[in-house]
């Protein structure tokens, strides 16, 4: 979710950019200029939270537009109610969109409606939010134990959670969704990809920890961090700590890199996919993340997980 205005976004954007030509890192991240094609089909890029916009009448062809030319492949996170819309809409446009179910875990049939989900032919669920007990509630469990049956993909929101109503009472709290609930489900639930959303902000650490240890475990940086973080990107480098040691587990390709434990996701709305990237960029450049770990991260994990060859 959305965690502060477009506005706040769009003027640290611009603050990112100045910085990054500053850096003198630009010349080899940034997006190529309108109509030039400098990508190859093996940059294809995954980003796992996009979310449909109910607002936007036209999101479906607003969003193949903007994916199209930044070889996007995105993973629309979807109300129940828009199931056939993004449904129909991914058999349209295999390259573009991979419908993923929005549950709510509190409903009485949250199990029928992933199963409806399946049946249409969607690939996993998410993002999971605002929950009223923690991720490991055993009332919960139904619906992970259909996930693994189908060897799901379940993209769980992770961290500080916004507040959506600010003179009303909410029965929202962060620490349900506390980054360290995924290991649970990970280990429990061996076939479900976990995805955590927002690598747990801010306990970045207990989410690297759990990414560390479980194979079935990675995390996007979509939200604030990569904003709050902007004037210390390295600083992940302390998050993601044992390339080269021992102390880890399989990884896509065996790839030896820690952040390989990272993937794409941008949950800015169609506009914020371009600048998150270039945030995402920014932050290879400053922990010096190696190209073919880059590559997993913004998309060869999850083309592989998904099976995506259209
Ligand atoms: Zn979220």
């Amino acid at each position: 979710m959305h965690s502060f205005s477009r506005r706040e976004f769009l003027a640290t954007m611009g603050a990112a950019a100045t910085l990054s030509v500053s850096r003198g890192a630009v010349a080899t991240t940034a997006m190529p200029a309108k109509g030039s094609t400098p990508f190859s089909d093996e940059d294809r890029i995954v980003d796992m939270h996009v979310h449909f916009d109910e607002k936007n009448p036209n999101f479906v062809e607003d969003l193949v537009k903007v994916t199209e030319p930044l070889k996007v492949t995105a993973c629309v996170l979807t109300p129940y109610a828009r199931r056939t819309i993004i449904a129909e809409a991914a058999k349209r446009h295999p390259k573009r969109i991979v419908p993923f179910g929005y549950v709510d875990m509190d409903a009485p049939d949250a199990v029928r409606q992933a199963e409806e989900f399946h049946a249409l032919g969607y690939r996993g669920l998410g993002e999971l939010e605002f929950v009223k007990k923690p991720f490991t509630d055993p009332s919960y469990m139904p619906v992970y134990e259909l996930a693994n049956r189908h060897s799901w993909v379940i993209l769980f929101h992770t961290g500080i959670v916004l507040r959506q109503e600010f003179d009303q009472a909410e029965d929202v709290a962060s620490y349900r969704m506390r980054a360290f609930h995924l290991e649970e489900i990970a280990r429990r639930f061996p076939k479900i990809t976990v995805l955590g959303a927002h690598c747990g902000n801010p306990e970045y650490e207990w989410a690297g920890e759990v990414a560390r240890w479980n194979p079935n475990v990675f995390f996007d940086l979509s939200g604030s961090s990569l904003t709050k973080m902007r004037d210390r990107l390295g600083d992940f480098r302390k998050i993601f700590w044992w390339t080269g040691t021992k102390w880890g587990t399989k990884t896509p390709e065996d790839d030896p890199s820690a952040f390989v434990k990272l993937v794409f996701g941008s949950d800015e709305g169609l506009d914020g996919i371009a600048p998150v990237l270039e945030q995402y960029r920014a932050m290879f450049e400053a922990c010096d993340v190696p190209m073919p770990t880059r590559k997993l991260i913004l998309g060869g994990t999850l083309i592989k997980i998904l099976g995506l060859t259209a």
